[in-house]
């Protein structure tokens, strides 16, 4: 595992903004009256679900591959995906020239796997968890020499996905708490030490799955741990960290506050109503952050300000119909 002094710094981060500028968009911070009344305090909105090809992901991805060598490039992009990173590699290797291959497993939803092919990215189903694609990509890379462009545990990664926070206190410095979901930790480690190394006391909250947290369940062990991955609504966020992970669990054990774990059941309803209330369609894994701002454990902390990580939109519409037409019955 990376050491203290290896983690992303401040600057890597605002060098990190300069680089990417060009291919990301500037997404809004905007005040949520309808959540500032229910949780509160105020609720401002990260709006990570107008980034260009639906997510926060392009950050992240943007800063690895635009810092690859032409002999990296030239032998092709491979990437192992639950949907969002696997399309912004593509939407990215599209722009740039790059031939990639994305490997995803059966859970991957319908439309993301249609959105990847449209950029014109190999998509390869291998498998029914990410794990089995994970073992299929690196036999790939042995086998072929492709360059891997991994979804979170690589510190260009987590420097790219720092600059959400870096934009976010730019506009509102005095955010005591920024809340955002956690999965594989890319986004969780790059949001904390961007925010603490601006403004040392915000509260850093991430908001995971109550059923088999991947980065959750290895923080209670002390170590990285295998867990079983579930068909989920928020299926951008389910799964395990890697047995070898080398960045993201040091970086969110030393600078996460809390993790909030959400139910399944709450996702639907707070998907149709965060539709209804803000006029937005996001995908599960982003109303997570939402209700862990409406949880218990956060309103006993106390924010004043906090800064909402709306991840992604990418939910397919069928999906979507459902979660509007009954909610109480999708899982
Ligand atoms: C990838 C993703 C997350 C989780 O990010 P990690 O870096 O894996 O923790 C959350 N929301 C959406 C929409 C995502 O695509």
């Amino acid at each position: 595992m990376i050491e203290t002094s290896e983690y992303p710094s401040l600057r890597d981060i605002m060098i990190a903004r300069q680089r990417i500028e060009p291919v990301i968009r500037r997404t809004p911070l905007v005040f949520s009256e309808h959540l500032s009344d229910r949780a509160g305090f105020e609720v401002w909105l990260k709006l990570e679900n107008l980034q260009i090809a639906g997510s926060f992901k392009i950050r992240g991805a943007s800063n690895r591959i635009l810092q690859m060598t032409d002999d990296e490039r030239a032998r092709g992009i491979i990437a192992v995906s639950s949907g969002n990173h696997g399309r912004a590699v593509a939407y990215l290797a599209r722009r740039l020239g790059i031939t990639a291959k994305i490997v995803v497993c059966d859970l991957c939803p319908e439309n993301k796997r249609v959105a990847m092919r449209s950029y014109g990215a190999e998509v390869i189903v291998h498998g029914d968890t990410q794990d089995d694609a994970q073992t299929h990509a690196e036999d790939l890379i042995a086998q072929e020499g492709y360059t891997w462009a991994d979804p979170y545990d690589d510190l260009h990664v987590i420097a790219g996905q720092g600059t959400i926070a870096l934009e976010a206190f730019t506009d509102l410095p005095d955010a005591d708490m920024i809340i955002a979901p956690l999965s594989g930790g890319g986004l969780l480690s790059g949001v904390a030490l961007a925010s603490k190394a601006v403004s040392p006391n915000v509260s850093v909250i991430g908001s995971s799955m109550e059923i088999e947290p991947g980065m959750v369940r290895s923080l209670q062990a002390g170590k990285p741990v295998h867990v079983e991955e579930h068909p989920s609504l928020a299926s951008s966020i389910t799964g395990a960290i890697g047995l070898r992970n080398r960045c993201t669990f040091p970086i969110v054990r030393d600078l996460m506050d809390h993790a909030v774990l959400i139910s399944e059941d709450s996702l639907a309803p707070e998907m149709r109503r965060f539709a209804d209330n803000e006029g937005m369609i996001v995908e599960g894994g982003s109303v997570t952050s939402v209700l862990a701002a409406l949880s218990p454990e956060v309103k006993e902390r106390q924010p004043k300000r906090a800064i909402v990580v709306i991840s992604g939109r990418n939910i397919d519409l069928a999906t979507f119909h459902q979660v509007t037409q009954n909610p109480e019955m999708i899982s």
